[in-house]
């Protein structure tokens, strides 16, 4: 007695191998029907025995291709056909792409297995991949996803390849960038005047120059890498002069997970995200010390191959543990043009390895660290862009546009929320260039029309990105508060949108309500109605702008002259504080209340405690002062807490910088002082939220922004708050720093919710009835 089952499965179901891995279980099943692409998915008609059908969809359900994400399969039953065999059927045409793109995937076991087989058609041939695995979003120009729209246009298939193309029982059964060494692209390598052709002889060539020692440009999938062996400091110091990065830590890339094992002390969690289909960089405590590769940091950020190539490069003998940075000057955007990295990498790198394959638009590196509650993304980019992350209740389409530093941008079609990759800091003009080059890459590829449009940008009236925004041709624009959008990342992705909750929103600098330097921000309310700002850190003098954020020194003052007055200090220029000049300078501006600016950044807060601790120099990078302040604390398990207390709705700094600098005289090991300062941070948050969640009954906290990317805070705030009650919600899918904020102002977007001020006359109720 035959059964029919019409099935519908949505998510990331295009691209991903979904329909011949369909047409396989469903003839390994013997069943007769239908699979096709349809507009909100795959859709498949089955006719078997119910329990050829059951276990048809069992397997379904649980061994779907690699890159295949399931968010639905709904299973209705229909009177059989009496079709006799099953069968692929062409897609149905449609009017917008509402299908989502894959992330780009890293090659499959079937393919690394045949590129190692010397009787294989693609032995040792760079480009193999299949419908399992390899390029998508950064080869694809333009949807439906389809050879003619992809960077391999142009390269006709040969017969060999066209007949597995064409083969619904075949792997490589519609795998857009099919090829093999006879069709398609090929590797060279520059390398002086010379030019090595072929793909084996320029890996070879190539494998050799590192060995000895020389850097070298290697185009991979989203871009340009500039490597070379990390176990040579010569080179690696070499590389840091060459490419301006004085001390931020290098990446690394290792033959396996063994080697990956070696370098870095691999949690689960760790070991899950590393092999995971992103292949991001993983972040890891070291095991090993490489000071050119990671200064005065004990963390290395590890990877895994993920193209043919880089497989192919360890196999030729390259070293062991390389150095894969992203080929850029310093904080510049990621090359990914053969003629523009020539030109740009020219005093960079030694060699050139080249392969023809046009890349359709830049993908950096992702950048994880896993904790126990989850993988936390500090960089969203390759593997995992442009993923759709949250579905909102949104009937137009919404364009947010992020903010002006790590930046990102989301658009939001059919509900579906597709946030871009990493692209950059919008200071520099390549990366606003390729900011602007996303959005326009985005509402082209899904369709979308300029006037339906709702876009949505950061309230700061000098973020490029607000300026770019309101020159955009859209139906209507929002402006949204950075902290609110930062509190509405964390709900968006749980798709928990009426939820009440208070949202603790810490980071370096946000344009504020009043216009002040926001970053310590403690909200109620929800995504729907809004969050009210109830409680901040207190307000001190930022002397000098910009440039405070660069010097930890100049930050510190307006906090440290508050300290002065309420306690005393000792004179900081003098040992063992020894600040620079510019710390005086800052300190008069203060005095005099000239170029300054009010804040309640908590970014700053810990520039202030680093400098306490010693770190009296220029930073090199964004959140250094912070990182090497936690490094510091880190390894001391716990000490007793610096006072950071709660009250009149705000956290006062002052008894916690001041136990930090009487500590700092008196001599105290600074791994302790540091400990105690951090310590003495997730106290006063917990104590605040604690506070607030019972004088408003809200039961849930979020933590979001920069300041949260530290995880020794994160993990303090989850141990203190563990018995209180007080669920904790962070980040998952897109980054708790500002790449995370477009996803933020989006959902805001959707509820058109713009939040409020309010006094906080509830806690201070409270603590007056706890006290009695
Ligand atoms: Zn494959
Ligand atoms: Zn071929």
């Amino acid at each position: 007695m035959k059964s029919a089952y019409s099935i519908h499965i949505r998510g990331v179901v295009q691209g991903v191998g979904f329909r011949p891995f369909v047409y396989r279980l469903a003839r390994a099943h013997g069943l007769s029907g239908w699979v096709i692409n349809a507009e909100a998915g795959v859709e498949i008609h089955a006719e078997g025995t119910q329990a050829e059908l059951q276990a048809f969809v069992h397997e379904l359900e649980t061994k779907p291709p690699p890159a295949a994400q399931i968010t639905s399969l709904e299973v209705q039953v229909e009177e059989p056909q009496g079709l006799s065999e099953f069968t692929i059927r062409e897609s149905l045409r449609r009017d917008r792409p509402t299908v989502r793109i894959s992330p780009d995937l890293p090659v499959c076991e079937a393919c690394l297995t045949e590129l190692f087989n010397p009787h294989d058609r693609r032995y040792l041939y760079p480009y193999i991949n299949c419908t399992d695995c390899g390029p998508r979003y950064t080869v694809i120009l333009g949807l439906p996803y389809d050879r003619p729209l992809t960077t391999m246009k142009r390269w006709p298939l040969d017969e060999y390849c066209a007949a597995e193309y064409h083969d619904p029982a075949n792997r490589r059964f519609h795998a857009q960038p099919v090829a093999c060494p006879a069709c398609g692209p090929h590797y060279e390598l520059r390398v002086g005047g010379e030019n090595v052709e072929g793909d084996q002889a320029s890996v070879r060539r190539t494998a050799e120059l590192l060995v000895s020692g020389k850097i070298v440009a290697i185009k991979g999938l989203g871009g340009y890498h500039l490597a070379c062996d990390a176990k040579n400091s010569g080179a690696v110091l070499a590389l840091r002069e060459r490419k301006y990065r004085k001390e931020k830590p290098f990446a690394l890339m290792v033959k396996d997970l063994e080697g990956a094992r070696e370098l870095v002390q691999l949690s689960p969690e760790a070991e899950q995200a590393l092999t995971s289909v992103a292949r991001p960089i993983v972040l890891a405590p070291a095991l090993v010390e490489l000071p050119a590769v990671a200064p005065d940091c004990d963390e290395l950020g590890v990877m895994l191959p993920y193209t043919p190539l880089h497989y192919l490069l360890f196999t030729a003998g390259a070293p062991q543990v390389l150095v894969m940075t992203s080929a850029n000057r310093s904080s510049e955007p990621i090359c990914y043009e053969d003629e523009d990295a020539l030109d740009r990498l020219a005093g960079l790198a030694d060699a050139f390895l080249i392969g023809e394959r046009p890349i359709a638009r830049r993908v950096d590196d992702s950048v994880v660290r896993a904790l126990p509650p989850g993988p936390v993304i500090l960089r969203r980019a390759r593997g995992y862009a442009p993923g759709a992350v949250a579905t909102l209740p949104a009937r137009r389409p919404i364009l947010a546009v992020g903010a002006d530093l790590k930046n990102s941008v989301t658009l939001v079609v059919d509900g579906q929320a597709f946030v871009s990759q990493h692209i950059g800091d919008l200071d520099h003009y390549e990366s606003f260039l390729a900011f602007k080059e996303t959005i326009q890459d985005f509402v082209t590829m899904y369709g979308v029309r300029w006037e339906d449009l709702l876009v949505a940008y950061d309230a700061h009236p000098e973020y490029a990105s607000s300026q770019y925004a309101l020159g955009l041709p859209a139906a209507e624009k929002l402006a949204l508060q950075h902290h609110r959008a930062h509190v509405a990342s964390v709900l968006a992705e749980l798709g928990q949108f009426e939820r009440e909750v208070l949202g603790v929103s810490f980071d370096g600098t946000g344009y504020g309500d009043d216009g002040a330097i926001w970053g310590g921000e403690i909200f109620a309310g929800s995504v729907a109605q809004g969050f009210a700002r109830v409680a901040h850190l207190r307000p001190a003098a930022l002397a000098g702008g910009d440039a405070a954020a660069r010097h930890p020194v100049q930050a510190s003052a307006g906090f440290l002259a508050q300290v002065s007055d309420a306690y005393g200090l000792p004179d900081l220029a003098a040992p063992p504080f020894d600040y620079p000049p510019r710390y005086r300078r800052a300190l008069e501006l203060v005095r005099k209340n000239v170029r300054t600016f009010p804040t309640t950044s908590v970014g700053r807060l810990f520039d202030a405690a680093a400098a306490l601790l010693g770190f009296a120099r220029e930073v090199t990078f964004e959140g250094q002062a912070a990182m090497w302040l936690e490094h510091l604390a880190h390894s001391v398990p716990t000490v007793e807490p610096y006072p950071f207390p709660f009250t009149d709705c705000e956290l006062d700094f002052r008894p916690l910088l001041f136990a930090l600098a009487a500590d700092r005289l008196r001599g105290r090991d600074p791994h302790e002082a540091a400990r105690a300062f951090q310590l003495g941070v997730a106290q006063g948050v917990a104590s605040a939220v604690q506070n607030l969640s019972r004088a408003r009954r809200v039961g849930a906290v979020v933590f979001s922004g920069g300041v949260f990317q530290n995880a020794l805070l994160l993990s303090d705030l989850g141990l203190l708050l563990g018995g209180s009650g007080v669920e904790v919600l962070t980040n998952r899918s897109v980054p708790p720093n500002d790449g995370g904020i477009s996803l933020g102002q989006a959902a805001l977007a959707a509820f058109q919710a713009a939040g409020s001020n309010e006094s906080c006359a509830g806690s201070t109720m409270l603590e007056r009835g706890s006290d009695g």
